[in-house]
């Protein structure tokens, strides 16, 4: 069987307009969606993301804003489509229907198959019902231990005081399953990655859990997902919300193909913040319902903005939407995976962006092409006039053309394996210091001088023309709509963009002129 994928973004909580931060987790999870379509084609990879859109948080942003749950979530799960699919995530622009999957919580499908697996685990006897008082954060929706409180019963998310509530509730029989989750990590090393998460959730699973409760009374809050075996109350938002990464796809291809085709091939992009309920909660609600786990949780860190971490409730954010209309949709792209290393905390700064956009796109990258493309107009009537040809390593000082030859495989391994999206691009930008090398070395522009050399001028401008390809196959996953571009000034169809160094570019094929893709920004520009 054709090895196949599916990859999800964290299920949005809507109850604010998504930041650069969720924007970074959604471009993360898109790029290895089209490295692993490159690498295993197209419908081989599945694309899913989404909003949450249910729990007591949500119905109290809507009543502020003076309107039904469900309007506001409309409203609300729609920015953030928008936002993603503005930066050109497939899963958000729903751009393969088929295989890129925008889900809200609070659509019919979610919701019955919520309650498809609701009944499922009840029937298998691992959600029980019994009376329950305990500390109650309104603002986390959550129970707490005295254990897990701060001095003086706070809640340690909010730092303010919780409730003691009294109340009949369902449990989910967590700890049952804690040493098979356990023992799956311990014989799946890289189950959770990097390692540093892997770590912290043996921690979290090395003491006996408490069981998950499951059910809110309709009396406190209605806005959730009834129980199929007690109209008296909704569903927990945290178990309604894990759902949404099988209740679509699982429903349109039968929930027995998925769980045994896609399921077990699942990569979970998601912060730190949500390492304990993905880690700690999440893999005995996928075995209380008879379903196998996921393949691997990949967990990145904060991104933090002006020093301290972006987040809806600091109120610390950048907008990503005003960042894609002022730069373009893949500047925003280009510089997250370059700058953050996948896993670590990182700094997002308007300047760095602009450093960045400035050295690596308008000069690298941007002159690059600009130069090729008018020498190619100008010396060889914007065609390519013979085979492309390799060029050994050293034959020109400085110039380390396997740099650009073996492109794209470098790029793709890392991504795919790694998910070192920042040494990924790396790669690319040392084919590009090879091909501007290239042109400072053998000089062709002094070559033209002499017609004798002609021929050599030639060869220059083919090879570089072909390395411009090359380099753009390798971007694409990165900066789809400037490879996209690039491949429009070379005139090339998909069915040659993709192929090895050597084997794109034939003699007689013609070229575009130049234009600018990355003009220089001169001054810090407010978006
Ligand atoms: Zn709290």
């Amino acid at each position: 069987m054709t090895e196949r994928v599916h990859i999800t973004t964290a299920i949005f909580y809507c109850n604010g307009a998504p930041h650069v931060g969720s924007a970074y987790e959604a471009l993360a999870a898109d790029t290895f969606a089209r490295v692993l379509r490159r690498k295993l084609g197209h419908n081989q990879v599945t694309f899913l993301s989404g909003t949450d859109e249910h729990g007591d948080k949500i119905r109290r942003a809507a009543v502020a804003q003076g309107l039904a749950p469900k309007v506001y979530t409309d409203r609300m799960s729609e920015i953030f489509r928008q936002a993603f699919a503005g930066l050109n995530v497939t899963a958000a622009a729903r751009e393969t229907p088929a295989v890129d999957f925008w889900v809200r919580t609070t659509d019919e499908v979610h919701e019955k198959f919520v309650q498809q697996m609701l009944l499922r685990t009840y029937q298998r006897g691992d959600i029980y019902f019994r009376d329950y008082e305990g500390l109650y954060c309104v603002d986390c929706e959550r129970f707490y231990t005295e254990k897990e409180l701060l001095p003086g019963n706070l809640c340690p998310s909010h730092n303010k005081a919780v409730e003691l509530i009294s109340e009949g509730n369902y449990f989910l029989k967590i700890e049952k399953y804690r040493g098979q989750v356990l023992a799956h990590l311990k014989s799946n090393p890289d189950f959770i990655r990097p390692e540093r998460y892997r770590n912290e959730a043996l921690n979290m699973l090395a003491e006996p859990l408490s069981d998950l409760c499951i059910s809110r009374p309709k009396a406190r809050l209605d806005w959730g997902i009834e129980l199929p075996f007690d109209t008296n109350y909704v569903t927990y938002v945290w178990y309604d919300a894990f759902w949404a990464y099988v209740s679509e796809p699982a429903t349109r291809m039968g929930l027995e193909t998925f769980a045994r085709e896609i399921w077990p091939y699942t990569e979970h992009f998601i912060g730190k913040d949500i390492l304990k309920t993905h880690a700690v909660y999440w893999p005995p609600i996928l075995l209380a319902a008879g379903l196998p786990l996921f393949r691997h949780l990949n967990v990145h860190g904060w991104l933090n903005f002006g020093g301290a971490r972006m987040s809806k409730s600091s109120g610390n954010v950048a907008d990503p939407v005003s960042y894609e209309r002022t730069f373009g949709s893949d500047v925003l792209r280009y510089f997250v995976m370059r700058e953050i290393v996948y896993g670590l905390d990182g700094d997002f700064s308007e300047e760095r962006l602009i450093e960045r956009y400035n050295a690596d796109l308008a000069n690298d990258l941007g002159n690059l092409i600009s130069r090729v493309l008018s020498m190619a107009a100008r010396y060889c009537d914007g065609q390519v006039k013979t085979a492309p040809q390799r060029v050994l390593d050293g034959a020109y000082e400085g110039v380390n053309w396997s740099a650009i030859e073996r492109l794209p495989t470098p790029v793709i391994d890392r991504v795919a394996e790694d998910l070192d999206f920042k040494r990924a691009l790396d790669d690319v930008w040392a084919a590009l210091d090879a091909g501007n090398k290239y042109i400072a070395t053998s000089a062709p522009f002094n070559l033209a001088k002499d017609p004798a050399r002609l021929d050599e001028v030639a060869q220059i401008i083919a090879n570089l023309l072909e390395a411009l390809r090359v380099i753009a196959d390798a971007l694409q996953p990165f900066m789809p709509v400037t490879a996209r571009k690039i491949f429009e000034l070379l005139n090339i169809d998909q069915s040659r963009a993709h192929a090895p160094y050597g084997d794109g570019l034939k003699p007689g094929h013609k070229v575009r002129p130049p234009v600018a893709l990355f003009p220089r920004i001169e001054k810090t520009s407010k978006p």
